[in-house]
């Protein structure tokens, strides 16, 4: 095994130890209703106290165990860091439906190495499983019973639609293109409030995945995951760590592309069209 190789094998032995500690430590941040939570860009853009706890604890667990190695935080704010190995965390994907008492949130874990996603794993806060992946090598859980069986996807659930936006840039517009993808295929529509959950969805029982305006670290551990099961991803990129991705079948890709390529053209971050009352 050269030194590469070597290292996304430690790399995903690592992830399971980090993504099952998330569960732990966002627990004990206390029951959910009652989380202590701040606002960040808008009044519906939170960050709770189990966000900070369970980003802390994975940046100082790769600092220990990778310490040459980048690391890209939604918590921390990090810039992406020019190194060859880069990790890509998100402590929660779906805060608002986390805090909330909805299912549809994740912890999520990435390794890129030149710039390819290599490594992946994701903890389900709902169902109390992680799944991880590593390219090449498929999809696995510590879930009882599960399998993986990646024909599942060409099963109804294909004809799902998971969309998720970046909401300072949720416009009329945007929504609009839900009717505009409905005319390219017939779809049911999902909006999940957790790109990494809906990616998850997408990879173990099929779908179609669009994502406008999103962060990095909300899709690098989810679009691996859709890969290893045989869909394929489209990039678009924004100011990092914006990124705008399509995943879906091949011939959905395809049928999708050219309006999810507009969509991303025109995405716009804005924080005035997200506040309610139309004050700035
Ligand atoms: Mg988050």
């Amino acid at each position: 095994m050269d030194a590469g190789g070597a290292t996304e094998a430690a790399a995903f032995e690592a992830v399971a130890v980090w993504a099952r500690a998330a569960f732990a430590l966002a627990g004990e941040s206390g029951p959910r209703p009652f989380l202590r939570f701040q606002t960040k860009q808008n009044e519906f853009d939170l960050v709770t106290t189990a966000d900070r706890a369970v980003e802390r604890y994975l940046v100082a667990a790769i600092r220990e165990r990778f310490p040459s190695h980048g690391i890209l935080g939604e918590e921390s704010g990090g810039l992406f860091e020019d190194r060859p190995w880069q990790w890509v965390i998100d402590p929660i994907d779906g805060t608002f439906n986390f805090l909330t008492g909805l299912p549809g949130s994740a912890c999520s874990i990435a390794l890129i190495h030149d710039r390819e996603i290599r490594v992946g794993a994701l903890a389900d806060y709902a169902s109390g499983a992680v799944f991880r992946a590593r390219r090449g090598g498929g999809v696995v859980s510590d879930a009882p019973g599960w399998t993986w069986d990646p024909s599942v996807r060409r099963g109804p659930g294909r004809a799902r639609l998971f969309l998720e936006f970046g909401t300072e840039g949720l416009d009329a517009e945007m929504l609009g293109a839900l009717s505009q993808l409905a005319g390219i295929r017939p779809i049911v529509p999902r909006l999940v409030g957790s790109a990494a959950i809906a990616l998850l969805a997408a990879a173990l029982a099929g779908g179609s995945f669009i994502g406008i305006g999103l962060r990095l670290w909300d899709v690098a551990a989810g679009v691996l995951f859709a890969e290893e099961a045989g869909l394929a991803a489209r990039w678009w990129f924004g100011e990092p760590p914006v990124v705008h991705v399509l995943v879906g079948e091949r011939s959905d890709v395809d049928a999708f592309a050219p309006l999810v390529a507009d969509l991303a053209r025109r995405w716009e971050p804005s924080a005035r069209r997200v506040l309610p009352d139309g004050s700035t």
